[in-house]
């Protein structure tokens, strides 16, 4: 395989990149001066070498502890369980939330064979154990089939495990279906302050 043909295949992986993108990114690269395209390759080999997932809360980091879990001005009482690290990104970006974060790295789906093993809820049941200083946790998984039904599985898992926390949901202000990732602001922060505890028969 050529060099071009295989920069092309490498970008065209990448979502949203169709295979006539992919084409027009690297005819672009070898138009610009030779550094501009050893630049992006540095860029992309320091993203695998230095950034890796916080032991914590599992969002993704250079230093570990991440900076959010070592932050003092944090309310370490209140901790919001997401899918991915891109979800973390989308609230801060929103501004309300002052809490910690433990991210699950997905959501499950059965038809995909991802089962409850895959997430790493484990991890957030020995933070519980450990901190007894957590009043609440705050289930952000996005508003999809398998969000609702990962959502609920989280509950049941922290009502086990730690009777004591208090467990709520972000409220239905994003679109069902849609992701928490592009949700604007405001809509994510109104969510937030809107939240509802789960309810046993009713949630
Ligand atoms: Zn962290």
């Amino acid at each position: 395989m050529s060099a071009i043909e295989e920069l092309v295949g490498e970008f065209a992986k990448l979502p949203g990149i169709g295979r006539k993108t992919a084409q027009r990114l690297t005819y672009f690269l070898l138009k610009q001066p030779r550094e501009e395209a050893v630049r992006l390759s540095r860029a992309v080999a320091a993203l695998t070498e230095r950034v890796h997932a916080c032991s914590r809360c599992g969002d993704l980091t250079e230093a570990d502890p991440c900076a959010i879990c070592t932050d003092p001005r944090r309310d370490v009482g209140l901790i919001c369980v997401v899918e991915e690290a891109s979800d973390v990104a989308a609230i801060e970006r929103a501004g309300e939330y002052r809490g910690l974060y433990h991210v699950l790295g997905g959501r499950l789906s059965p038809l995909d064979g991802v089962g409850p093993d895959a997430l790493s809820l484990p991890g957030l049941v020995a933070r519980l154990a450990n901190g007894a200083a957590v009043r609440e946790v705050i289930v952000a998984t996005n508003p999809s089939v398998e969000g609702e039904a990962t959502a609920h599985y989280v509950e049941r898992t922290l009502r086990q495990a730690a009777p004591a926390v208090a467990v709520s949901r972000l409220a239905r202000g994003l679109p069902v279906g849609g992701e928490l990732e592009y949700a604007d602001g405001e809509t994510i922060a109104q969510a937030f302050s809107a939240r509802r505890t789960f309810s046993g028969a009713a949630g």
